[in-house]
Protein backbone atom coordinates (compact mmCIF):
# COMPACT_ATOMS: atom_id res chain seq x y z
CA UNK A 1 0.00 0.00 0.00
CA UNK A 2 1.24 2.97 -0.90
CA UNK A 3 0.16 6.35 -1.49
CA UNK A 4 -0.91 7.73 -4.99
CA UNK A 5 1.40 10.14 -7.45
CA UNK A 6 -0.86 12.79 -7.04
CA UNK A 7 -1.66 14.70 -3.97
CA UNK A 8 -3.77 17.56 -3.52
CA UNK A 9 -1.62 20.60 -1.90
CA UNK A 10 -2.92 23.84 -1.24
CA UNK A 11 -5.70 22.96 -4.00
CA UNK A 12 -3.39 22.04 -6.51
CA UNK A 13 -2.67 18.84 -7.36
CA UNK A 14 1.09 18.04 -6.92
CA UNK A 15 3.43 14.99 -7.44
CA UNK A 16 4.30 12.91 -4.60
CA UNK A 17 7.84 14.14 -4.10
CA UNK A 18 6.35 18.00 -4.28
CA UNK A 19 4.14 17.69 -1.50
CA UNK A 20 6.61 18.52 1.36
CA UNK A 21 6.11 20.86 4.94
CA UNK A 22 9.02 22.87 6.62
CA UNK A 23 10.95 21.43 9.29
CA UNK A 24 10.55 24.98 10.83
CA UNK A 25 6.71 24.97 10.85
CA UNK A 26 5.12 24.49 13.82
CA UNK A 27 2.91 21.54 12.43
CA UNK A 28 6.40 19.58 12.08
CA UNK A 29 7.73 21.36 15.34
CA UNK A 30 4.83 20.44 17.98
CA UNK A 31 2.42 18.64 15.60
CA UNK A 32 0.10 21.31 14.96
CA UNK A 33 -2.06 19.57 12.45
CA UNK A 34 -5.78 18.45 12.45
CA UNK A 35 -6.98 15.83 10.02
CA UNK A 36 -9.45 13.29 8.77
CA UNK A 37 -8.93 9.57 7.50
CA UNK A 38 -11.88 8.22 5.82
CA UNK A 39 -12.67 5.81 2.98
CA UNK A 40 -14.09 5.30 -1.05
CA UNK A 41 -15.16 2.30 -2.06
CA UNK A 42 -15.77 1.06 -5.47
CA UNK A 43 -18.96 -0.82 -6.94
CA UNK A 44 -17.81 -2.80 -9.85
CA UNK A 45 -21.89 -3.08 -10.55
CA UNK A 46 -22.40 0.80 -10.92
CA UNK A 47 -18.33 1.13 -12.23
CA UNK A 48 -18.39 3.83 -9.72
CA UNK A 49 -16.37 5.34 -7.04
CA UNK A 50 -18.02 6.36 -3.68
CA UNK A 51 -16.54 8.64 -0.60
CA UNK A 52 -18.02 7.51 1.85
CA UNK A 53 -19.78 10.38 4.44
CA UNK A 54 -17.96 13.09 2.84
CA UNK A 55 -19.60 15.73 3.93
CA UNK A 56 -19.47 14.53 7.70
CA UNK A 57 -15.63 14.07 7.38
CA UNK A 58 -15.38 17.81 5.89
CA UNK A 59 -17.35 18.75 8.95
CA UNK A 60 -15.77 17.50 11.66
CA UNK A 61 -12.26 18.91 10.21
CA UNK A 62 -13.77 22.46 10.26
CA UNK A 63 -14.60 21.98 14.05
CA UNK A 64 -11.49 20.69 14.57
CA UNK A 65 -9.88 23.80 13.05
CA UNK A 66 -12.06 25.84 14.94
CA UNK A 67 -11.66 24.29 18.41
CA UNK A 68 -7.57 24.04 17.89
CA UNK A 69 -7.92 28.07 16.89
CA UNK A 70 -6.39 27.55 13.47
CA UNK A 71 -7.61 30.30 11.05
CA UNK A 72 -10.12 29.92 8.65
CA UNK A 73 -8.23 30.88 5.67
CA UNK A 74 -9.57 28.62 3.18
CA UNK A 75 -13.15 27.16 2.72
CA UNK A 76 -13.40 23.71 3.99
CA UNK A 77 -16.29 22.79 1.39
CA UNK A 78 -13.62 22.91 -0.90
CA UNK A 79 -11.96 20.13 0.37
CA UNK A 80 -15.09 17.98 -1.63
CA UNK A 81 -14.88 18.94 -5.22
CA UNK A 82 -10.72 18.49 -4.34
CA UNK A 83 -10.59 15.25 -3.03
CA UNK A 84 -13.00 14.14 -6.10
CA UNK A 85 -10.82 15.23 -8.65
CA UNK A 86 -7.84 14.03 -6.76
CA UNK A 87 -9.53 10.17 -7.08
CA UNK A 88 -9.87 10.73 -10.59
CA UNK A 89 -6.61 12.09 -11.64
CA UNK A 90 -5.38 9.14 -9.35
CA UNK A 91 -7.70 7.10 -11.40
CA UNK A 92 -8.53 4.83 -8.26
CA UNK A 93 -10.97 2.18 -8.91
CA UNK A 94 -10.71 0.11 -5.97
CA UNK A 95 -11.38 0.35 -2.27
CA UNK A 96 -8.99 3.11 -1.06
CA UNK A 97 -8.11 5.09 2.07
CA UNK A 98 -8.17 9.13 2.32
CA UNK A 99 -6.30 11.32 4.24
CA UNK A 100 -7.39 15.46 4.49
CA UNK A 101 -5.27 17.41 7.06
CA UNK A 102 -4.67 21.53 7.74
CA UNK A 103 -1.92 22.34 9.49
CA UNK A 104 0.31 25.10 10.81
CA UNK A 105 3.09 26.35 7.98
CA UNK A 106 5.11 28.96 8.29
CA UNK A 107 7.41 29.09 11.28
CA UNK A 108 5.38 30.62 14.54
CA UNK A 109 5.60 29.53 17.26
CA UNK A 110 2.78 27.31 18.57
CA UNK A 111 0.02 29.82 19.60
CA UNK A 112 -0.09 31.13 15.91
CA UNK A 113 -3.18 30.77 13.92
CA UNK A 114 -1.78 30.70 10.40
CA UNK A 115 -0.32 30.16 7.95
CA UNK A 116 -2.71 27.10 7.39
CA UNK A 117 -1.82 24.85 4.84
CA UNK A 118 -3.53 21.64 3.78
CA UNK A 119 -3.40 18.59 1.76
CA UNK A 120 -5.26 15.93 1.01
CA UNK A 121 -3.75 12.27 -0.11
CA UNK A 122 -5.04 8.78 -1.02
CA UNK A 123 -3.86 5.48 -1.32
CA UNK A 124 -5.57 2.12 -2.11
CA UNK A 125 -6.61 0.10 1.04
CA UNK A 126 -8.16 -3.08 1.02
CA UNK A 127 -9.94 -4.86 4.36
CA UNK A 128 -8.32 -6.45 6.78
CA UNK A 129 -8.29 -10.10 7.29
CA UNK A 130 -9.14 -9.11 11.09
CA UNK A 131 -12.53 -8.28 9.82
CA UNK A 132 -13.46 -12.26 9.52
CA UNK A 133 -11.02 -13.48 12.85
CA UNK A 134 -11.37 -10.81 15.06
CA UNK A 135 -9.18 -9.08 17.14
CA UNK A 136 -7.54 -10.28 20.74
CA UNK A 137 -7.07 -6.51 22.74
CA UNK A 138 -5.90 -5.93 25.99
CA UNK A 139 -7.20 -2.80 28.33
CA UNK A 140 -3.95 -0.29 28.44
CA UNK A 141 -1.98 1.28 31.18
CA UNK A 142 -2.00 4.22 29.24
CA UNK A 143 -4.99 6.24 29.99
CA UNK A 144 -7.03 8.05 27.37
CA UNK A 145 -6.01 12.03 27.48
CA UNK A 146 -8.79 14.32 29.35
CA UNK A 147 -10.94 16.58 27.26
CA UNK A 148 -9.52 19.14 29.85
CA UNK A 149 -5.89 18.14 29.03
CA UNK A 150 -5.86 17.05 25.12
CA UNK A 151 -9.68 17.01 23.87
CA UNK A 152 -9.86 13.66 21.96
CA UNK A 153 -12.93 15.48 20.29
CA UNK A 154 -10.56 17.52 18.16
CA UNK A 155 -8.94 14.65 15.64
CA UNK A 156 -5.26 15.73 15.78
CA UNK A 157 -2.51 14.47 14.87
CA UNK A 158 -0.62 15.17 18.74
CA UNK A 159 -3.46 13.04 20.19
CA UNK A 160 -2.03 10.08 18.48
CA UNK A 161 1.19 9.82 20.42
CA UNK A 162 -1.64 8.85 23.40
CA UNK A 163 -2.91 6.27 20.91
CA UNK A 164 0.93 5.33 19.61
CA UNK A 165 1.86 4.63 23.61
CA UNK A 166 -1.07 2.09 24.16
CA UNK A 167 -1.08 -0.21 20.46
CA UNK A 168 2.50 -0.15 20.77
CA UNK A 169 2.70 -1.45 24.01
CA UNK A 170 -0.67 -3.95 23.33
CA UNK A 171 1.40 -5.04 19.79
CA UNK A 172 4.53 -5.78 21.71
CA UNK A 173 2.57 -7.45 24.65
CA UNK A 174 1.04 -9.75 22.21
CA UNK A 175 -2.35 -8.73 21.42
CA UNK A 176 -4.13 -7.02 18.56
CA UNK A 177 -4.82 -3.63 19.84
CA UNK A 178 -5.34 -1.61 23.12
CA UNK A 179 -8.37 -0.20 24.64
CA UNK A 180 -8.06 2.80 26.53
CA UNK A 181 -9.70 3.78 29.79
CA UNK A 182 -10.96 7.61 30.64
CA UNK A 183 -9.14 9.62 33.25
CA UNK A 184 -12.44 8.60 35.68
CA UNK A 185 -11.64 4.70 34.74
CA UNK A 186 -14.38 4.38 32.04
CA UNK A 187 -14.17 2.52 29.01
CA UNK A 188 -12.88 5.50 26.47
CA UNK A 189 -11.87 4.31 22.65
CA UNK A 190 -9.63 2.23 20.88
CA UNK A 191 -6.34 4.19 19.30
CA UNK A 192 -8.13 4.49 16.24
CA UNK A 193 -11.78 3.45 16.38
CA UNK A 194 -14.47 3.59 18.86
CA UNK A 195 -16.21 0.73 21.05
CA UNK A 196 -19.64 -1.34 20.64
CA UNK A 197 -20.62 -3.67 23.36
CA UNK A 198 -23.18 -6.30 22.76
CA UNK A 199 -25.07 -7.12 26.23
CA UNK A 200 -28.52 -8.25 27.06
CA UNK A 201 -29.64 -7.80 23.59
CA UNK A 202 -28.61 -4.13 23.25
CA UNK A 203 -25.90 -2.13 21.29
CA UNK A 204 -24.00 -0.29 23.97
CA UNK A 205 -21.37 2.22 23.40
CA UNK A 206 -19.62 4.93 25.69
CA UNK A 207 -21.17 8.38 25.44
CA UNK A 208 -19.56 11.32 23.77
CA UNK A 209 -18.80 12.97 26.77
CA UNK A 210 -16.83 9.65 27.94
CA UNK A 211 -13.63 11.58 26.17
CA UNK A 212 -13.69 10.30 22.44
CA UNK A 213 -13.89 11.06 19.07
CA UNK A 214 -17.29 12.24 17.92
CA UNK A 215 -17.05 9.04 15.58
CA UNK A 216 -18.47 8.88 12.20
CA UNK A 217 -18.53 5.26 11.92
CA UNK A 218 -19.91 5.00 15.24
CA UNK A 219 -23.02 7.23 13.83
CA UNK A 220 -23.46 4.57 10.64
CA UNK A 221 -23.05 1.91 13.15
CA UNK A 222 -25.76 3.03 15.16
CA UNK A 223 -28.24 3.84 12.56
CA UNK A 224 -27.65 0.72 11.02
CA UNK A 225 -28.57 -1.22 14.57
CA UNK A 226 -31.57 0.76 15.10
CA UNK A 227 -32.67 0.22 11.47
CA UNK A 228 -33.04 -3.42 12.57
CA UNK A 229 -34.76 -2.85 15.55
CA UNK A 230 -32.06 -3.29 18.05
CA UNK A 231 -31.73 -0.80 20.99
CA UNK A 232 -28.92 1.17 20.97
CA UNK A 233 -27.59 2.70 24.58
CA UNK A 234 -24.92 5.62 24.74
CA UNK A 235 -23.63 5.88 28.50
CA UNK A 236 -20.84 5.40 31.00
CA UNK A 237 -19.01 1.56 30.24
CA UNK A 238 -17.66 -0.29 33.34
CA UNK A 239 -14.28 -2.15 32.62
CA UNK A 240 -15.65 -4.96 33.50
CA UNK A 241 -18.37 -4.73 31.45
CA UNK A 242 -16.11 -5.52 28.53
CA UNK A 243 -15.19 -9.21 29.71
CA UNK A 244 -19.13 -9.42 30.47
CA UNK A 245 -20.25 -8.57 27.33
CA UNK A 246 -21.75 -11.16 24.97
CA UNK A 247 -19.98 -9.46 21.73
CA UNK A 248 -18.25 -7.00 21.34
CA UNK A 249 -16.54 -4.84 18.52
CA UNK A 250 -14.73 -1.59 17.55
CA UNK A 251 -15.74 0.24 14.49
CA UNK A 252 -13.65 3.81 12.39
CA UNK A 253 -13.20 4.62 8.79
CA UNK A 254 -10.34 3.12 8.90
CA UNK A 255 -10.43 0.06 10.78
CA UNK A 256 -13.99 -0.68 9.58
CA UNK A 257 -15.90 -2.95 11.28
CA UNK A 258 -13.63 -5.70 13.46
CA UNK A 259 -14.68 -8.27 15.80
CA UNK A 260 -13.43 -8.33 19.24
CA UNK A 261 -12.99 -12.22 20.35
CA UNK A 262 -10.94 -11.46 23.73
CA UNK A 263 -9.98 -8.63 26.22
CA UNK A 264 -7.25 -9.45 28.50
CA UNK A 265 -7.35 -12.87 27.47
CA UNK A 266 -11.02 -13.46 28.73
CA UNK A 267 -12.87 -14.79 25.60
CA UNK A 268 -16.20 -13.00 25.14
CA UNK A 269 -19.09 -14.87 24.60
CA UNK A 270 -17.82 -18.32 23.06
CA UNK A 271 -14.82 -16.41 21.99
CA UNK A 272 -15.90 -16.08 18.33
CA UNK A 273 -17.38 -13.44 16.50
CA UNK A 274 -21.00 -13.52 17.32
CA UNK A 275 -24.41 -13.05 15.33
CA UNK A 276 -24.99 -9.44 16.12
CA UNK A 277 -21.42 -8.78 15.31
CA UNK A 278 -21.72 -10.79 11.87
CA UNK A 279 -25.05 -8.88 10.88
CA UNK A 280 -23.79 -4.69 11.69
CA UNK A 281 -20.43 -5.51 9.75
CA UNK A 282 -22.17 -6.80 6.97
CA UNK A 283 -25.12 -3.83 6.67
CA UNK A 284 -21.87 -1.83 7.39
CA UNK A 285 -19.93 -3.59 4.33
CA UNK A 286 -22.85 -2.97 1.99
CA UNK A 287 -23.85 0.34 3.20
CA UNK A 288 -20.22 1.64 2.84
CA UNK A 289 -20.51 -0.05 -1.52
CA UNK A 290 -23.85 1.48 -2.12
CA UNK A 291 -25.19 -1.99 -2.23
CA UNK A 292 -27.69 -0.94 0.48
CA UNK A 293 -29.31 2.40 3.06
CA UNK A 294 -28.92 4.32 -0.40
CA UNK A 295 -31.83 6.55 1.32
CA UNK A 296 -29.25 8.01 4.21
CA UNK A 297 -27.53 9.93 1.50
CA UNK A 298 -23.79 8.75 2.84
CA UNK A 299 -22.29 8.33 -0.82
CA UNK A 300 -20.59 10.83 -2.96
CA UNK A 301 -20.05 9.36 -6.18
CA UNK A 302 -17.10 9.97 -7.81
CA UNK A 303 -16.72 9.84 -11.56
CA UNK A 304 -20.51 10.36 -12.03
CA UNK A 305 -19.87 14.08 -10.46
CA UNK A 306 -17.18 15.01 -13.23
N1 LIG B 1 -11.49 7.01 17.78
C1 LIG B 1 -10.24 7.31 17.39
C2 LIG B 1 -9.23 7.63 18.42
C3 LIG B 1 -9.91 7.33 16.04
O1 LIG B 1 -8.68 7.64 15.64
C4 LIG B 1 -10.89 7.00 15.08
C5 LIG B 1 -10.55 6.98 13.63
N2 LIG B 1 -10.64 8.26 13.08
C6 LIG B 1 -12.18 6.69 15.53
C7 LIG B 1 -12.45 6.69 16.88
C8 LIG B 1 -13.25 6.40 14.55
O2 LIG B 1 -13.64 7.62 13.98
P1 LIG B 1 -14.36 7.65 12.56
O3 LIG B 1 -15.44 6.66 12.64
O4 LIG B 1 -14.88 9.01 12.42
O5 LIG B 1 -13.33 7.28 11.56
Amino acid sequence: MSTEPLIVLNGDLVPYGQATAHVMSPAMRYGLNVFEGLRAYWNAGENELHVFRLQDHLGRLAQSMKLLRFAPTFNVAELGPQLLDLLRANEIKDACHIRMSAYLDGDGEHHVSGPVSYFIASRVQPRSEKAVTGIRCAVSSWVRMADSAMPPRIKCGANYVNARLARFQALHDGYDDALLLNEHGKVGEGPGACVFLVRHGQLVTPDITSGILESITRDTMMALARDVGINVVERTVDRTELYAANEMFVAGSAAEVLPVVSVDGIELGDGRVGPATKALQAAYFSAVTGDSHRDKGWLTPVYGSA
